[in-house]
Protein backbone atom coordinates (compact mmCIF):
# COMPACT_ATOMS: atom_id res chain seq x y z
CA UNK A 1 0.00 0.00 0.00
CA UNK A 2 1.35 3.49 -1.16
CA UNK A 3 2.15 5.28 2.17
CA UNK A 4 -0.37 8.31 0.85
CA UNK A 5 -3.30 6.40 0.91
CA UNK A 6 -5.41 5.72 3.81
CA UNK A 7 -8.14 3.38 2.41
CA UNK A 8 -7.82 0.92 -0.04
CA UNK A 9 -10.66 -1.51 -1.07
CA UNK A 10 -9.51 -4.76 -3.19
CA UNK A 11 -12.57 -6.33 -5.16
CA UNK A 12 -14.88 -6.29 -2.04
CA UNK A 13 -18.11 -7.67 -2.79
CA UNK A 14 -21.19 -8.00 -0.70
CA UNK A 15 -24.16 -10.52 -1.61
CA UNK A 16 -26.81 -10.37 1.26
CA UNK A 17 -28.55 -13.81 1.84
CA UNK A 18 -31.73 -12.85 0.31
CA UNK A 19 -30.38 -11.01 -2.49
CA UNK A 20 -30.06 -12.94 -5.88
CA UNK A 21 -26.87 -10.63 -7.47
CA UNK A 22 -24.13 -9.23 -5.21
CA UNK A 23 -24.70 -5.00 -3.61
CA UNK A 24 -21.41 -4.96 -3.85
CA UNK A 25 -19.77 -6.21 -6.64
CA UNK A 26 -15.87 -6.46 -6.76
CA UNK A 27 -15.16 -2.93 -5.90
CA UNK A 28 -11.84 -1.78 -5.99
CA UNK A 29 -10.90 1.86 -4.74
CA UNK A 30 -7.57 3.83 -3.19
CA UNK A 31 -8.61 7.09 -1.64
CA UNK A 32 -5.80 9.08 -0.62
CA UNK A 33 -4.56 10.80 2.53
CA UNK A 34 -7.11 14.24 2.31
CA UNK A 35 -9.11 13.78 -0.37
CA UNK A 36 -12.65 13.98 -0.72
CA UNK A 37 -13.87 10.61 -2.47
CA UNK A 38 -17.46 11.14 -4.19
CA UNK A 39 -19.35 8.09 -4.92
CA UNK A 40 -22.47 9.00 -6.76
CA UNK A 41 -24.64 6.33 -8.10
CA UNK A 42 -28.67 5.48 -8.58
CA UNK A 43 -30.78 4.28 -5.44
CA UNK A 44 -30.10 0.85 -4.89
CA UNK A 45 -26.92 0.46 -6.67
CA UNK A 46 -24.78 -0.31 -3.38
CA UNK A 47 -23.39 3.08 -2.12
CA UNK A 48 -24.67 2.75 1.40
CA UNK A 49 -23.90 -1.26 1.26
CA UNK A 50 -20.25 0.26 0.40
CA UNK A 51 -20.34 3.09 3.18
CA UNK A 52 -21.29 0.67 5.74
CA UNK A 53 -18.69 -2.22 4.78
CA UNK A 54 -15.75 0.74 5.30
CA UNK A 55 -17.60 1.34 8.90
CA UNK A 56 -17.38 -2.27 10.06
CA UNK A 57 -21.80 -2.37 9.82
CA UNK A 58 -21.45 -5.26 7.17
CA UNK A 59 -19.29 -8.16 6.46
CA UNK A 60 -18.09 -8.76 3.18
CA UNK A 61 -18.66 -11.86 1.07
CA UNK A 62 -15.35 -11.53 -0.75
CA UNK A 63 -12.08 -9.38 -0.76
CA UNK A 64 -10.21 -6.73 1.41
CA UNK A 65 -10.31 -3.49 3.26
CA UNK A 66 -7.23 -1.88 4.50
CA UNK A 67 -7.58 1.44 6.49
CA UNK A 68 -4.62 3.18 7.06
CA UNK A 69 -2.47 0.27 6.04
CA UNK A 70 -4.15 -2.05 8.54
CA UNK A 71 -6.06 -4.94 7.04
CA UNK A 72 -9.97 -4.49 8.77
CA UNK A 73 -11.46 -6.66 7.20
CA UNK A 74 -11.51 -9.80 4.10
CA UNK A 75 -13.34 -12.89 4.49
CA UNK A 76 -12.13 -14.13 8.00
CA UNK A 77 -11.64 -11.02 9.85
CA UNK A 78 -13.72 -8.02 10.48
CA UNK A 79 -12.58 -5.53 13.27
CA UNK A 80 -15.84 -3.98 14.91
CA UNK A 81 -17.03 -0.45 14.06
CA UNK A 82 -15.39 0.94 17.13
CA UNK A 83 -11.87 -0.05 17.05
CA UNK A 84 -11.94 1.52 12.70
CA UNK A 85 -11.37 4.63 13.85
CA UNK A 86 -13.92 6.68 11.35
CA UNK A 87 -16.74 8.66 11.63
CA UNK A 88 -19.70 8.46 10.35
CA UNK A 89 -22.69 11.08 9.06
CA UNK A 90 -26.04 10.12 8.65
CA UNK A 91 -28.67 11.50 6.15
CA UNK A 92 -31.13 12.27 9.30
CA UNK A 93 -28.17 13.81 11.66
CA UNK A 94 -29.02 11.10 13.93
CA UNK A 95 -28.23 13.13 17.31
CA UNK A 96 -29.69 12.29 20.66
CA UNK A 97 -32.38 14.34 21.20
CA UNK A 98 -32.44 14.79 24.92
CA UNK A 99 -28.79 15.82 24.77
CA UNK A 100 -27.13 19.24 24.35
CA UNK A 101 -25.08 19.95 21.31
CA UNK A 102 -21.93 19.45 23.78
CA UNK A 103 -23.34 16.24 24.90
CA UNK A 104 -24.21 14.85 21.64
CA UNK A 105 -20.03 16.15 20.45
CA UNK A 106 -18.86 14.41 23.88
CA UNK A 107 -20.42 11.39 23.79
CA UNK A 108 -18.62 11.01 20.34
CA UNK A 109 -15.26 11.85 22.29
CA UNK A 110 -16.04 9.14 25.35
CA UNK A 111 -16.79 6.55 23.00
CA UNK A 112 -13.57 5.93 21.54
CA UNK A 113 -10.78 4.74 22.93
CA UNK A 114 -7.73 7.04 21.59
CA UNK A 115 -9.63 9.61 23.65
CA UNK A 116 -10.42 7.77 26.97
CA UNK A 117 -8.49 9.64 29.47
CA UNK A 118 -9.46 12.92 28.04
CA UNK A 119 -9.93 14.83 30.97
CA UNK A 120 -13.78 17.09 31.17
CA UNK A 121 -11.72 20.41 30.62
CA UNK A 122 -9.94 18.85 27.14
CA UNK A 123 -13.42 17.55 26.17
CA UNK A 124 -14.93 20.78 26.61
CA UNK A 125 -12.25 22.31 24.20
CA UNK A 126 -12.25 19.96 21.49
CA UNK A 127 -16.50 20.85 21.47
CA UNK A 128 -15.19 24.37 20.97
CA UNK A 129 -12.89 23.56 18.81
CA UNK A 130 -14.84 21.18 16.73
CA UNK A 131 -17.66 24.01 16.66
CA UNK A 132 -15.74 26.32 15.80
CA UNK A 133 -14.83 24.71 13.01
CA UNK A 134 -18.54 23.71 11.83
CA UNK A 135 -19.53 27.84 12.53
CA UNK A 136 -21.53 26.72 15.48
CA UNK A 137 -19.59 28.46 18.69
CA UNK A 138 -22.02 29.75 21.10
CA UNK A 139 -24.38 26.97 20.40
CA UNK A 140 -23.50 24.49 23.19
CA UNK A 141 -26.09 24.32 25.68
CA UNK A 142 -29.08 24.25 22.76
CA UNK A 143 -30.83 21.03 22.19
CA UNK A 144 -31.05 19.93 18.71
CA UNK A 145 -35.31 20.41 18.14
CA UNK A 146 -33.76 23.91 18.76
CA UNK A 147 -31.84 23.78 16.09
CA UNK A 148 -32.40 24.55 11.82
CA UNK A 149 -32.02 20.77 9.70
CA UNK A 150 -28.59 22.78 8.41
CA UNK A 151 -27.17 23.06 11.98
CA UNK A 152 -27.88 19.75 13.30
CA UNK A 153 -26.24 18.33 10.64
CA UNK A 154 -23.56 20.86 11.41
CA UNK A 155 -23.70 19.16 14.81
CA UNK A 156 -23.61 15.81 13.60
CA UNK A 157 -20.51 16.65 11.19
CA UNK A 158 -18.81 17.84 14.48
CA UNK A 159 -19.50 14.82 16.69
CA UNK A 160 -17.87 12.69 13.80
CA UNK A 161 -14.43 14.86 13.36
CA UNK A 162 -13.91 15.60 17.23
CA UNK A 163 -11.81 12.22 17.50
CA UNK A 164 -10.21 13.17 14.53
CA UNK A 165 -11.13 10.08 12.85
CA UNK A 166 -8.68 8.74 10.15
CA UNK A 167 -11.62 9.05 7.81
CA UNK A 168 -14.75 10.28 7.77
CA UNK A 169 -18.26 8.40 6.00
CA UNK A 170 -21.39 10.82 4.85
CA UNK A 171 -24.09 8.97 3.74
CA UNK A 172 -26.40 11.34 2.09
CA UNK A 173 -25.90 13.53 4.52
CA UNK A 174 -27.43 16.48 2.38
CA UNK A 175 -30.37 15.10 1.17
CA UNK A 176 -33.28 15.49 3.80
CA UNK A 177 -32.52 19.77 3.76
CA UNK A 178 -33.93 22.23 1.52
CA UNK A 179 -32.20 23.66 -1.93
CA UNK A 180 -31.14 26.69 -0.74
CA UNK A 181 -29.63 25.04 2.52
CA UNK A 182 -28.02 22.28 0.77
CA UNK A 183 -26.21 24.09 -1.88
CA UNK A 184 -24.73 26.46 1.04
CA UNK A 185 -24.22 23.32 2.82
CA UNK A 186 -22.08 21.44 0.43
CA UNK A 187 -19.82 24.70 0.02
CA UNK A 188 -19.31 24.55 3.99
CA UNK A 189 -18.67 20.43 4.22
CA UNK A 190 -16.08 20.52 1.50
CA UNK A 191 -14.36 23.83 3.26
CA UNK A 192 -14.76 22.11 6.67
CA UNK A 193 -13.58 18.92 5.75
CA UNK A 194 -10.35 20.28 4.05
CA UNK A 195 -9.62 22.69 6.44
CA UNK A 196 -9.47 19.37 9.03
CA UNK A 197 -6.90 17.73 6.26
CA UNK A 198 -9.73 14.64 6.71
CA UNK A 199 -9.71 12.07 4.23
CA UNK A 200 -13.82 11.26 3.49
CA UNK A 201 -16.48 9.18 1.44
CA UNK A 202 -19.26 11.34 0.87
CA UNK A 203 -22.35 9.68 -0.73
CA UNK A 204 -25.43 11.51 -3.07
CA UNK A 205 -27.17 10.43 -5.54
CA UNK A 206 -27.07 13.95 -6.96
CA UNK A 207 -24.53 14.63 -9.47
CA UNK A 208 -24.35 18.67 -9.07
CA UNK A 209 -23.63 17.98 -5.66
CA UNK A 210 -21.07 14.96 -6.23
CA UNK A 211 -19.14 17.74 -8.85
CA UNK A 212 -19.18 20.40 -6.38
CA UNK A 213 -17.98 18.49 -3.64
CA UNK A 214 -15.31 16.02 -4.82
CA UNK A 215 -11.69 15.51 -5.79
CA UNK A 216 -12.63 12.72 -7.31
CA UNK A 217 -15.51 11.13 -7.89
CA UNK A 218 -16.73 7.01 -7.79
CA UNK A 219 -19.26 6.38 -10.27
CA UNK A 220 -21.35 3.06 -9.23
CA UNK A 221 -24.25 1.23 -11.20
CA UNK A 222 -25.50 -2.36 -10.07
CA UNK A 223 -23.40 -2.81 -7.36
CA UNK A 224 -20.10 -2.00 -9.51
CA UNK A 225 -18.04 0.81 -10.10
CA UNK A 226 -18.16 2.29 -13.24
CA UNK A 227 -15.64 5.21 -13.79
CA UNK A 228 -13.53 6.92 -10.98
CA UNK A 229 -11.94 10.23 -12.08
CA UNK A 230 -11.69 14.14 -11.41
CA UNK A 231 -15.48 15.48 -11.72
CA UNK A 232 -13.99 17.18 -15.00
CA UNK A 233 -12.71 13.80 -16.57
CA UNK A 234 -16.72 12.24 -14.76
CA UNK A 235 -18.00 15.34 -16.98
CA UNK A 236 -15.86 15.82 -19.81
CA UNK A 237 -14.34 12.10 -20.73
CA UNK A 238 -17.66 9.61 -19.46
CA UNK A 239 -16.29 6.20 -19.60
CA UNK A 240 -19.61 4.95 -20.58
CA UNK A 241 -22.86 5.49 -21.40
CA UNK A 242 -24.73 4.84 -18.36
CA UNK A 243 -21.91 7.72 -16.71
CA UNK A 244 -22.65 9.71 -19.69
CA UNK A 245 -26.57 9.91 -19.27
CA UNK A 246 -26.74 9.72 -15.63
CA UNK A 247 -23.32 12.80 -14.86
CA UNK A 248 -24.38 15.12 -17.93
CA UNK A 249 -27.92 14.23 -18.72
CA UNK A 250 -26.98 14.57 -22.34
CA UNK A 251 -29.37 13.57 -25.21
CA UNK A 252 -28.03 10.75 -27.07
CA UNK A 253 -29.17 9.68 -30.96
CA UNK A 254 -28.72 7.01 -32.27
CA UNK A 255 -26.31 6.99 -35.53
CA UNK A 256 -25.32 4.15 -38.50
CA UNK A 257 -22.27 3.64 -39.66
CA UNK A 258 -21.48 4.86 -43.40
CA UNK A 259 -18.20 4.98 -44.24
CA UNK A 260 -15.98 7.33 -42.56
CA UNK A 261 -19.38 8.57 -41.48
CA UNK A 262 -21.75 8.65 -38.66
CA UNK A 263 -25.34 9.38 -39.56
CA UNK A 264 -28.21 10.48 -37.06
CA UNK A 265 -31.23 12.58 -38.33
CA UNK A 266 -30.19 15.57 -37.76
CA UNK A 267 -26.68 15.45 -39.27
CA UNK A 268 -23.36 13.71 -39.26
CA UNK A 269 -20.36 12.90 -37.31
CA UNK A 270 -16.70 12.12 -39.11
CA UNK A 271 -15.00 8.96 -37.90
CA UNK A 272 -12.28 11.10 -37.97
CA UNK A 273 -13.19 13.93 -35.62
CA UNK A 274 -13.51 10.85 -32.58
CA UNK A 275 -11.60 11.10 -29.51
CA UNK A 276 -8.59 9.03 -30.22
CA UNK A 277 -9.89 6.91 -27.14
CA UNK A 278 -13.24 6.04 -28.70
CA UNK A 279 -12.22 4.71 -31.73
CA UNK A 280 -9.92 2.64 -30.13
CA UNK A 281 -12.49 1.23 -28.16
CA UNK A 282 -13.48 -1.16 -30.83
CA UNK A 283 -16.32 1.55 -32.21
CA UNK A 284 -14.60 0.87 -35.78
CA UNK A 285 -15.90 -2.31 -35.73
CA UNK A 286 -19.68 -1.58 -35.40
CA UNK A 287 -22.05 0.14 -37.92
CA UNK A 288 -24.93 1.33 -34.87
CA UNK A 289 -23.87 3.44 -32.17
CA UNK A 290 -25.23 6.75 -29.89
CA UNK A 291 -24.04 10.10 -30.32
CA UNK A 292 -23.97 12.38 -27.28
CA UNK A 293 -25.15 16.08 -27.46
CA UNK A 294 -24.95 17.59 -24.21
CA UNK A 295 -27.49 20.28 -23.94
CA UNK A 296 -25.08 23.12 -23.28
CA UNK A 297 -23.13 22.11 -26.45
CA UNK A 298 -26.46 22.72 -29.25
CA UNK A 299 -26.53 25.82 -30.69
CA UNK A 300 -29.91 26.74 -32.09
CA UNK A 301 -30.19 28.52 -34.93
CA UNK A 302 -33.79 29.20 -37.06
CA UNK A 303 -34.14 27.70 -40.61
CA UNK A 304 -37.61 26.72 -41.55
CA UNK A 305 -36.16 23.83 -43.84
CA UNK A 306 -34.90 22.04 -40.95
CA UNK A 307 -37.18 19.69 -39.41
CA UNK A 308 -36.60 19.77 -35.53
CA UNK A 309 -39.20 22.45 -33.98
CA UNK A 310 -38.85 24.10 -30.26
CA UNK A 311 -41.99 22.74 -28.79
CA UNK A 312 -41.13 23.90 -25.19
CA UNK A 313 -39.22 26.82 -24.08
CA UNK A 314 -38.83 27.24 -19.96
CA UNK A 315 -37.04 30.17 -18.86
CA UNK A 316 -34.55 29.47 -15.85
CA UNK A 317 -32.99 33.00 -15.26
CA UNK A 318 -29.70 32.57 -15.93
CA UNK A 319 -30.57 30.64 -19.55
CA UNK A 320 -33.28 29.28 -21.55
CA UNK A 321 -33.79 25.34 -21.73
CA UNK A 322 -35.54 24.07 -24.87
CA UNK A 323 -37.31 20.94 -25.39
CA UNK A 324 -36.76 20.20 -29.13
CA UNK A 325 -38.61 17.12 -31.33
CA UNK A 326 -37.10 15.71 -34.32
CA UNK A 327 -38.90 14.32 -37.71
CA UNK A 328 -38.96 10.83 -35.93
CA UNK A 329 -40.37 12.60 -33.04
CA UNK A 330 -37.17 12.34 -30.91
CA UNK A 331 -37.59 14.72 -28.00
CA UNK A 332 -33.85 16.06 -27.25
CA UNK A 333 -33.36 19.26 -24.68
CA UNK A 334 -30.73 22.08 -25.02
CA UNK A 335 -29.76 24.59 -22.87
CA UNK A 336 -28.67 28.54 -24.22
CA UNK A 337 -27.56 31.73 -22.66
CA UNK A 338 -30.69 33.87 -22.72
CA UNK A 339 -29.52 36.24 -25.34
CA UNK A 340 -30.02 33.53 -27.42
CA UNK A 341 -34.09 33.36 -27.11
CA UNK A 342 -35.72 31.17 -30.40
CA UNK A 343 -39.87 31.14 -29.89
CA UNK A 344 -41.89 28.05 -29.59
CA UNK A 345 -43.00 26.45 -32.72
CA UNK A 346 -39.30 27.95 -34.90
CA UNK A 347 -38.36 25.17 -36.72
CA UNK A 348 -34.54 25.19 -36.03
CA UNK A 349 -31.39 23.71 -37.29
CA UNK A 350 -28.41 22.00 -34.34
CA UNK A 351 -25.35 22.45 -34.33
CA UNK A 352 -22.76 21.75 -32.05
CA UNK A 353 -19.97 23.61 -29.52
CA UNK A 354 -17.71 20.70 -28.99
CA UNK A 355 -15.62 19.69 -31.96
CA UNK A 356 -14.97 16.40 -30.49
CA UNK A 357 -18.26 14.83 -29.92
CA UNK A 358 -18.44 11.23 -28.27
CA UNK A 359 -20.20 8.19 -29.63
CA UNK A 360 -21.07 4.76 -27.30
CA UNK A 361 -21.73 1.31 -28.45
CA UNK A 362 -25.32 1.10 -28.97
CA UNK A 363 -25.03 -2.23 -27.74
CA UNK A 364 -25.31 -1.18 -24.29
CA UNK A 365 -28.68 0.62 -24.49
CA UNK A 366 -30.42 -1.53 -22.57
CA UNK A 367 -28.34 -2.32 -19.75
CA UNK A 368 -27.63 1.23 -19.68
CA UNK A 369 -31.22 2.39 -18.52
CA UNK A 370 -30.60 5.00 -15.84
CA UNK A 371 -33.31 5.18 -13.13
CA UNK A 372 -33.26 7.16 -10.16
P1 LIG B 1 -27.95 2.78 -2.23
O1 LIG B 1 -27.41 3.29 -0.94
O2 LIG B 1 -27.06 3.05 -3.40
O3 LIG B 1 -29.34 3.25 -2.50
P2 LIG B 1 -27.97 0.19 -0.91
O4 LIG B 1 -26.55 -0.10 -0.57
O5 LIG B 1 -28.85 0.67 0.19
O6 LIG B 1 -28.03 1.18 -2.16
O7 LIG B 1 -28.63 -1.12 -1.52
C1 LIG B 1 -28.00 -1.88 -2.55
C2 LIG B 1 -28.84 -3.12 -2.83
O8 LIG B 1 -28.79 -3.99 -1.73
C3 LIG B 1 -30.31 -2.83 -3.07
O9 LIG B 1 -30.77 -3.70 -4.05
C4 LIG B 1 -30.93 -3.11 -1.74
O10 LIG B 1 -32.27 -3.50 -1.87
C5 LIG B 1 -30.07 -4.25 -1.22
N1 LIG B 1 -29.99 -4.27 0.26
C6 LIG B 1 -29.58 -3.28 1.07
N2 LIG B 1 -29.57 -3.64 2.36
C7 LIG B 1 -30.01 -4.94 2.37
C8 LIG B 1 -30.24 -5.90 3.42
N3 LIG B 1 -29.98 -5.62 4.69
N4 LIG B 1 -30.67 -7.13 3.05
C9 LIG B 1 -30.91 -7.44 1.74
N5 LIG B 1 -30.72 -6.58 0.72
C10 LIG B 1 -30.27 -5.35 1.02
MG1 LIG C 1 -28.22 4.68 0.38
Amino acid sequence: MEVSSILQLKKVTKKYPSASIPAVDEVSLTLKQGELLGLLGPSGCGKTTLLRIVAGFEKISQGEVELAGKLICDRYCNTPPEKRNTGMVFQDYALFPHLTVADNIAFGLKGKKSFGRLSSKDIKYRIGEVLNLVGLSGLEKRYPHELSGGQQQRVALARALAPRPALILLDEPLSNLDVQVRHRLREEIRRILKAAGISAIFVTHDREEALAISDQIAVMRDGKLEQVGTPEEIYTKPGSRFVAEFVTQANFLTAKREGELWKTEIGEVDLKSLLATQQEDGLNLIDRAEVMLRQEDIILTPDCNSSVVVKERQFLGREYRYCLETASGKRLHARTNISNAVDVGTNVNLSMIQAKPLIFPFANLNKNKVTI
